[in-house]
């Protein structure tokens, strides 16, 4: 019988890698995938960060295993050939051009979205490569405030999203998240979302918790309970362990699970 998880999708900052710990991607976590994709499954990051902060973070963390795949920024898509992560072109650059031609309408309003941020709230708001309007709230009390101002906003224009991780907020195209990414992936390995697995803690991994992409979802005991409520809902694995344990429990547990169901089903 096939392997019945065959691709998994991790979130990195929180789920798989907790910066203050010693490792800060356990070493068990890193066994269990590197065991699965010895068998055929494959392993994507799934993450805000972008490349360089990424590899950074990967060399630091000494981990043994490589991931085939990173989605990056929430979007870009990357594959590993040869030691190198090489960008998915057709995927990224109909991302580029869609988040162009969005940023270009929003732009107009920017001036207005600032004015009302720094008249209630000390926060850091900048433009990044990806984003003409990034936030660094003071806390996460200020972050859901702004949020909250920031989603009516998005409302008004034709697929805007903002894309939530703690502290930090940018704005997104609807059609390119992580779990867009995923659903892409998925298609491009011919397999279907009954054999994938994610795992996330935070808002930004919402889009990929659900049933639509993966039809096997854990979270860590430190997800934000929004992710938790989300993967319950959906039947999915709420660990007790925080971070990286709580991923292999959930991936354990899922690998039964899919078992079973495969079992049942021959
Ligand atoms: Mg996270």
């Amino acid at each position: 019988m096939s392997l019945p998880i065959q691709l998994i999708s991790t979130d990195f900052d929180g789920t798989l890698f907790a910066e203050f710990e010693s490792p800060p991607i356990p070493e068990a976590v890193q066994t269990l995938i590197g065991g699965l994709q010895s068998r055929g499954a494959k392993w994507i990051i799934n993450t805000g960060r972008d490349m360089s902060s990424l590899m950074e973070a990967l060399g630091r963390a000494r981990i043994s295993v490589e991931p085939d795949y990173l989605v990056l920024v929430e979007r870009e898509i990357h594959c590993h050939v040869n030691s190198q992560y090489v960008g998915l072109e057709e995927w990224n650059d109909a991302c580029v051009r869609a988040h162009a031609e969005l940023f270009a309408r929003v732009r107009v309003d920017l001036p207005r979205i600032v004015a009302w941020i720094s008249a209630r709230f000390h926060a850091r708001l900048y433009e990044d490569a990806y984003s003409p309007f990034c936030l660094v709230a003071g806390n996460n009390g200020d972050a859901n405030a702004i949020h909250e101002y920031l989603n009516e906003y998005a409302h008004s224009i034709p697929h805007l999203t903002v894309v939530r991780n703690d502290v930090y907020a940018r704005f997104g195209h609807e059609a390119f998240n992580k779990g867009t990414s995923l659903a892409e992936i998925t298609r491009r390995l011919g397999l279907n979302p009954e054999v994938v697995f994610a795992a996330g803690d935070w808002l930004n991994d919402l889009p990929m918790l659900s049933r639509r992409y993966a039809r096997w979802l854990a979270a860590p005991d430190n997800a934000v309970e929004a992710v938790k409520q989300a993967v319950r809902q959906q039947e999915g694995f709420v660990s007790k362990l925080s971070h990286g344990e709580g991923v292999v429990e959930g991936l354990e547990y899922c690998l039964v699970s899919a078992k079973r169901a495969q079992e049942s089903r021959a």
